[in-house]
C-alpha cells in the first residue's frame, strides 16, 4: 500500500441523511454489540470522536449529543478551533452549563518545538513516541503544574510512513525507565494504528498485539499504568473492542467524510 493512500481507512461511507446524534445513536449501538460479544461491559470503552478537519460548530454539535473526548491531529488546527469553541461557549451562554468540559486529545504526531502550544491547548497527547519529546512534554507541563496525561504509540507495522516507537526498540525500554522520574507526565496507556486495509479482520492481529504488549509491558514494570489501550477507528472500531480496546477513536463514521487528507 503506498504511503499516500488516504487515510480513511477502511472505506466508510456515513450516511449523510441521518443527523449526527443519529449517527451516534448507530455506533453506541455497534459498541454495545461488540462488547457483547467480547463478553466486556459497555463501560470499559470509550468514544473519542475525531473532529480533525471539522468545523467548531461540528464539534459543539457532538458536544451538545453528549460526546465528551475528542480527537485533533494537528497543533495549528486545533488552535484556532479552540478559539472559535470558546467564542460558540461565549455566544451561547453554555460555558457555565456543562456538567463536565469536553477533553481534547491530541492523537497525530508532535514535533518537540510545538509541545509547549500542544500543553497548553491539549487535556492529553495519546501520541507520545520518543523520550526527548516525553522530556519537553513533562518539562513543560510542570511549569504548568500539570500532570499530562500520555499514551504511548506504538508502532507494530514497518510502514515506513508510521510514527510510533517500535516494541523491541532500546527508546521503548529507556524511555519506561525514565517515565517515573518525569514529574510533568501521567502514563495512561498505550495506543496504535494499523496499516491500511479494507478488511477490518486485517487489523486484527495488530490489535491482539497490542494488547499482548500491554500484557508484556504490565509484567516488566508493576509500577507503570498501562490501562488505556487506544485502537480502532471507523472501519475496524468493533473488532478493536474485540481485542480489547479501551479507547476507540471515530471520525468519517461520525462525522462524515475528510476529503483529501491534509
Ligand atoms: C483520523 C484518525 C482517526 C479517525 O479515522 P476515521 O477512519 O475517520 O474514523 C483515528 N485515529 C487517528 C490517529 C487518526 O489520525
Amino acid at each position: 500500500m503506498s504511503p499516500t493512500a488516504p487515510r480513511n481507512w477502511p472505506a466508510v461511507s456515513p450516511d449523510k441523511s441521518l443527523t449526527f446524534s443519529q449517527r451516534l445513536t448507530q455506533i453506541e449501538q455497534q459498541i454495545m454489540a461488540a462488547c457483547r460479544r467480547a463478553g466486556r461491559s459497555r463501560d470499559q470503552v470509550l468514544l473519542m470522536a475525531v473532529s480533525k478537519t471539522h468545523s467548531a460548530e461540528a464539534v459543539q454539535e457532538a458536544i451538545a449529543a453528549g460526546v465528551a473526548h475528542f480527537g485533533e491531529n494537528r497543533v495549528q488546527e486545533f488552535a484556532q478551533k479552540s478559539l472559535a469553541l470558546a467564542q460558540l461557549e461565549v455566544a451561547r451562554g453554555e460555558a457555565n452549563l456543562a456538567s463536565s468540559p469536553p477533553l481534547f486529545h491530541l492523537i497525530g504526531h508532535l514535533q518537540s518545538n510545538k509541545a509547549a502550544k500542544a500543553v497548553e491547548i491539549f487535556d492529553a497527547i495519546d501520541t507520545l513516541d520518543s523520550l526527548r519529546l516525553a522530556q519537553r512534554l513533562s518539562e513543560v507541563a510542570q511549569t504548568h503544574s500539570r500532570k499530562l496525561p500520555v499514551l504511548l504509540e506504538i508502532k507494530l507495522s514497518s510502514e515506513e510512513s508510521k510514527t510510533g516507537l517500535h516494541p523491541q526498540s532500546p527508546e521503548l525500554i529507556e524511555l519506561l525507565e525514565r517515565i517515573p522520574s518525569l514529574n510533568g507526565l501521567e502514563l495512561r496507556g498505550l495506543m496504535t494504528v494499523p496499516p491500511y486495509n479494507q478488511d477490518p479482520e486485517a487489523a486484527r492481529p495488530y490489535f491482539r498485539q497490542l494488547r499482548e504488549l500491554r500484557e508484556q509491558l504490565t509484567l516488566a514494570h508493576p509500577s507503570l499504568c498501562f490501562e488505556e489501550l487506544s485502537m480502532g477507528m471507523s472501519g475496524d472500531f468493533t473488532v478493536a473492542i474485540e481485542e480489547g480496546a479501551t479507547v476507540v477513536r471515530i471520525g468519517t463514521a461520525l462525522f462524515g467524510e475528510r476529503g483529501l487528507p491534509r
